[in-house]
């Protein structure tokens, strides 16, 4: 069981800071997270809720003037927010390693793709130019690119969104990172192509025995791809638990709200049979998520959950741990 294992990466009490405009932005608001080897693990919330800061804060890649003000991600017996510029530049890449969303932003459009594929195993391997190349050539083999060899010396502009989104794919594993943090890489693809890079994910974290973080707003993907699954609201983790512990017992109001949002297949009857449900009620939660920025006393959720109580504007439960396996942070949850 997974969580009887020590965690590879873990995060305790973040707090991540932004000034903007003479306030603060507050996308980490105390989180706790817990990534185990070679686990998929998802993270699911709202645009907005802080699941992209949550990768940079990991990798230290914040933008400028955001810091992260208090707790600790520990990996591999060091704490992250403690290394020096140098230090992480280390780690970055080579044992953590990120996939974004466009990977035009991450491939460099002058660039043909055996420069980069080979650039990404040289910059952590001593290998000669003929076994990087005959390296590269394998990585792209095993995201399977057809024909390889001729791929290299493509440029990105000529490829597809799903070709290209498998090249950068390529480079975050050229290293063999313990961990990859995805976000959202496949939300630009047309479902079809989404569907094939997910199988190819999945088979790649078992076959390189990667620990996979992935970010998405659609918990019907994370619960096909993910041992576990994380909800985030406003900067905190309010659940975790095994995928089907998330989709099929669901603990924390917000997460159940989440999967009302999911759209029936087609074919499959509304779960509530009104006009309403067709419509607004399975794409967007009720009520506004609130600013990054604002102050909110007690649960964080509580000025949008549908069962609150008058303590819960007064007390922010911490998570607690009903199961072995699941997490949550509602005071009404048993
Ligand atoms: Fe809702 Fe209260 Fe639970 Fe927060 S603590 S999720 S407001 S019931």
């Amino acid at each position: 069981m997974i969580s009887h294992q020590p965690g590879l990466l873990e995060i305790r009490g973040l707090h991540t800071e932004i000034p903007a405009r003479g306030r603060i932005v507050r996308p980490a608001r105390g989180l706790d997270l817990t990534l185990y080897r070679n686990e998929c693990l998802g993270v699911a919330g709202e645009s907005g809720c802080g699941k992209t800061m949550l990768l940079l804060s990991i990798i230290r890649l914040l933008p400028r003037r955001a810091a992260i003000t208090a707790g600790s991600i520990i990996f591999e017996e060091k704490d992250l927010v403690g290394l020096s510029a140098s230090e992480m530049r280390a780690v970055r890449g080579r044992r953590i390693a990120m996939a974004f969303q466009e990977p035009m932003t991450a491939l460099n459009p002058v660039l043909s793709i055996g420069s980069q594929v080979m650039e990404s195993i040289r910059l952590h391997r001593r290998l000669t130019r003929h076994h990087a190349k005959r390296r590269a050539v394998e990585l792209l083999a095993d995201l399977r690119i057809p024909d390889p060899e001729r791929r290299l010396d493509q440029y990105p502009h000529e490829l597809s969104g799903g070709m290209r989104q498998r090249v950068m794919l390529a480079t975050s594993i050229a290293s063999k990172p313990s961990i990859i943090l995805a976000d959202e890489p496949t939300s630009s693809l047309d479902v079809t192509v989404q569907a094939q890079i997910i199988r190819l994910l999945s088979a790649l974290q078992k076959q390189y025995q990667i620990s996979l973080v992935f970010v998405s707003h659609d918990l019907a993907l994370l619960s096909q791809l993910c041992h576990r699954i994380a909800i985030m609201y406003l900067g905190r983790i309010v659940e975790v638990g095994t995928a089907e512990e998330i989709v099929t017992h669901p603990r924390h109001p917000y997460t159940r709200a989440l999967l009302e949002c999911i759209p029936p297949l087609p074919g499959e009857r509304p779960t509530r049979d009104t006009a309403e449900a067709k419509g607004k009620l399975f794409r967007e939660v009720a009520g506004e998520l609130p600013g990054p920025a604002d102050a909110i006393p007690g649960c964080q959720f509580h000025p949008r959950c549908p069962i609150a109580i008058d303590r819960c504007g007064i007390d922010n439960p911490s998570l607690h741990r009903p199961t072995q396996t699941h997490q949550v942070a509602c005071l009404l949850a048993s």
